[in-house]
């Protein structure tokens, strides 16, 4: 699915990602694990395409094509899916019209019709079901007065609805409460599949308890100098990362 290979990249002429190897592979959740300021907010952003940041040498493919030279809509429209794209307020936008243009935009970029209204309907309804999201919720203004838990749940909607081959998750390092934690987890496992993979970015051990990963990678100065499988979350959460600083 992803294979990044020696990834360089740098933000106004600092490099912060220092030789980035990962092998993702469909049906697998990897989490990202690493200190404040290790790069992995970055990383996400570099593997999404935004422009404030240069990739100066490496590769990202994904799927057999180097997506490196794509613009982030290119990507997103090739099935890269970026927690925090859309963060945006828009009053008298509600949460289904936008994802309707958000859909229909998709579907022009790769020269399809728009997609007929009663299947739209129905293909909201299946998702906001399985994530049990109310009518109510849908009818909203996007972003405008939301919680962090509907914050995610609409996040996690846009991902359902945008069936994503890979979803990179960057949890930031504020956290969650524990209410938008399981929204997010709940999510996450539901819409899992052996034709889909997620990079989990996290900071924090929690999250992992309900997203399980199946390896577990920590990012430190740039580089990714340990990966294992979800122990490896267990023994960070009891020894810090005081020792991984040590050891590099
Ligand atoms: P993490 O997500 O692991 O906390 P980040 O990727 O956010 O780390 O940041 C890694 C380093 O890159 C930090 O030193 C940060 O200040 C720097 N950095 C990230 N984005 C930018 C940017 N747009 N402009 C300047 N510096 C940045
Ligand atoms: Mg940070
Ligand atoms: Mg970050």
């Amino acid at each position: 699915m992803l294979s990044i290979k020696n990834l360089h990249a740098s933000v106004e002429d600092k490099e912060i990602l220092k030789g980035i190897n990962l092998e993702v592979k469909a049906g697998e959740v990897h989490a990202i694990m690493g200190p404040n300021g290790s790069g992995k907010s970055t990383l996400s952003s570099v593997i999404a395409g935004k422009e404030d940041y240069e990739v100066t040498d490496g590769e990202i493919v994904l799927e057999g094509e180097d997506m490196s030279e794509l613009a982030p809509e290119e990507r997103a429209h090739k099935g890269v899916f970026l927690s925090f794209q859309y963060p945006v307020e828009i009053p008298g936008v509600s949460v289904t019209n936008f994802m309707k243009t958000a859909i229909n935009e998709s579907r022009k970029a790769k020269g399809l019709e728009e997609m007929p209204a009663n299947e739209m309907l129905k293909l909201i309804r299946e998702k906001s079901e399985l994530l049990e999201i109310d009518r109510k919720f849908l009818s909203r203004s996007l972003n405008e007065g939301f919680s962090g838990g509907e914050k995610k749940r609409n996040e996690i909607f846009q991902m359902a609805m945008l069936e994503p081959k890979l979803a990179i998750l960057d949890e930031t390092d504020s956290g969650l409460d524990i209410d938008a934690l399981r929204i997010v987890a709940n999510g996450v496992n539901k819409l899992r599949s052996k034709d889909n993979a997620v990079i989990v970015i996290t900071h924090y051990q929690r999250l992992l308890d309900y997203i399980v990963p199946d390896y577990v990678h920590v990012l430190y100065n740039g580089k990714i100098v340990k990966s294992g499988g979800k122990e490896l979350a267990y023994e960070l959460e009891e020894k810090g990362y005081d020792w991984i600083k040590s050891e590099n």
